[in-house]
């Protein structure tokens, strides 16, 4: 695992290399933007229920904030290694960018398996954590958010630990806290909200008619799920196969998505719906579909699998689902990927969003969370779009283009380089 995820970040270095040059950047600028600012890698000692103590390791990397405070999610997962963090952070800065948010990127993890843990031990950890990172983040610093395997409960812990060490409440440290100790209205399903804006620009451009489309989504967590009920209820498409870690379930007729989060609901699973058929994941990214979205882990579409892939559009709602090789190849055959940093930008924008309200103690309804949120997302895509097409490259690097060019001025501003 180690390996996988040096290789991915390298291949994340690489691809802002390309960027930098295409741009025509400074080689100060290059080198800078390449690597995070700061890492900080912690032991995180827990009492475990059966009386031992455990340590976990820990990470928070600061990509840069050139453009903001550093802003970016914790994990919590088995597989977590440095590099994936600093992938993810390097995707942050680029994402908040992409999206014309007045943030940098950041991200943290823990390396654990959440689904032994029990409640108890969970908020053992997450409060451990936070006491030792806390001198690292901040409403003016660093404000992270949960990702995979953290909930709103963990980032409630988080902000009362952090609340408790500062002496006085602070809302404004973290982002995707529950309504009751300031979340924010919308923040639920706002990365598969964001990423649909997008798909709804994309299908537009391609002159696909949403009504009846049909999707495939590897994935069934907050992402996943929430997709599949906005497009299937709100734009008439028609969800054919959706899957988790289990497995996954196709019906050609269409699946009725909230169905399917109660039924994951009381048994763990998708696998085994009621009145669909078996397949596994690797089957679904190659179904028959129009719109393909990766909404688990990264690295799934690969040179291995890119030729086999029918979908026209692809929405990266999961962080680095594509490879930079496959990416290319789906562009050469025209389909069009929205890029992860795009895609799923949806839900920083509504964390920043949070983090506003959070600091001036003002709290804003669904409706006009809902009404900024499109307002991003679709100024967004037109300005990947536009890029694209000027320069005639695929969308992921015409995102990458808007989001480095954006995070080099500030930075030249500032006098960095
Ligand atoms: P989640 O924990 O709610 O759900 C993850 C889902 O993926 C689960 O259904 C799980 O069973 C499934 N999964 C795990 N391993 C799998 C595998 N090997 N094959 C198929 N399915 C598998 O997480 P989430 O918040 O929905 O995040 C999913 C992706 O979206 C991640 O890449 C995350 O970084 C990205 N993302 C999420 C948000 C957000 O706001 N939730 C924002 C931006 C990006």
């Amino acid at each position: 695992m180690e390996d996988k995820s040096f290789a991915l970040y390298c291949s994340v270095q690489s691809q802002l290399d390309e960027v930098c040059d295409a741009l025509k950047l400074d080689a100060g600028t290059k080198a800078y933007i390449r690597q995070p600012q700061k890492e900080l890698t912690v032991s995180v000692p827990v009492k475990m229920d059966d009386g031992t103590t455990r340590v976990f390791t820990g990470f928070r990397i600061q990509h840069n904030n050139a453009c903001g405070p550093y802003k970016g999610g914790i994990r919590f997962h088995p597989e977590e290694t440095v590099n994936t963090v600093r992938c993810l952070a390097t995707w942050m800065t680029l994402k908040c960018s992409v999206a014309g948010l007045p943030l940098g990127g950041g991200k943290g993890g823990i390396v654990c398996n959440p689904k032994e843990m029990s409640v108890g031990e969970l908020e053992r950890l997450s409060r451990s954590y936070i006491r030792q990172i806390w001198p690292l983040v901040g409403p003016d610093q660093d404000i992270p958010a949960p990702d995979v395997y953290t909930n709103p409960q963990i980032i409630a812990w988080m902000m009362d630990e952090y609340s408790a060490i500062k002496g006085y409440g602070n809302p404004g440290m973290i982002t995707g806290k529950p309504i009751p100790v300031g979340g924010s209205a919308g923040r639920g399903d706002a990365t598969s909200r964001g990423g649909v804006y997008t798909i709804i620009e994309a299908a537009r451009h391609l002159k696909i008619d949403l009504k009846g489309a049909k999707v495939a989504i590897q994935g069934y967590g907050n992402a996943g799920s929430f997709a599949a009920i906005l497009l299937s209820e709100e734009a008439g498409c028609t969800i054919v196969a959706v899957s988790d870690s289990k497995g996954g379930i196709c019906n050609q007729n269409g699946l009725n998505a909230r169905e399917v989060v109660a039924y994951k609901k009381k048994t763990g699973s998708v696998a085994g719906f009621p009145g669909s058929q078996p397949l596994s994941n690797a089957e679904l990214l190659e179904l028959g579909v129009d719109i393909l979205l990766p909404a688990a882990l990264e690295g799934v579409i690969t040179m291995e699998n890119a030729s086999n892939i029918k979908a026209t559009i692809i929405g990266e709602l999961a962080n680095g689902p594509t490879s930079a090789e496959a990416n290319e190849a789906l562009h050469q055959r025209g389909v069009l990927v929205i890029p992860d940093i795009l895609c799923n930008a949806g839900g920083v924008s509504v964390s920043y969003f949070e983090w506003v309200q959070g600091l001036y103690h003002f709290w804003w309804n669904e409706a006009e969370v809902r009404t900024k949120l499109a307002e991003v997302m679709t100024n967004a895509f037109r300005s990947v779009l536009e890029m694209s097409l000027k320069h005639q490259v695929s969308l992921r690097k015409a995102a990458y283009m808007v989001a480095v060019s954006r995070v080099a001025e500030a930075m030249k501003l500032r006098g960095w380089v």
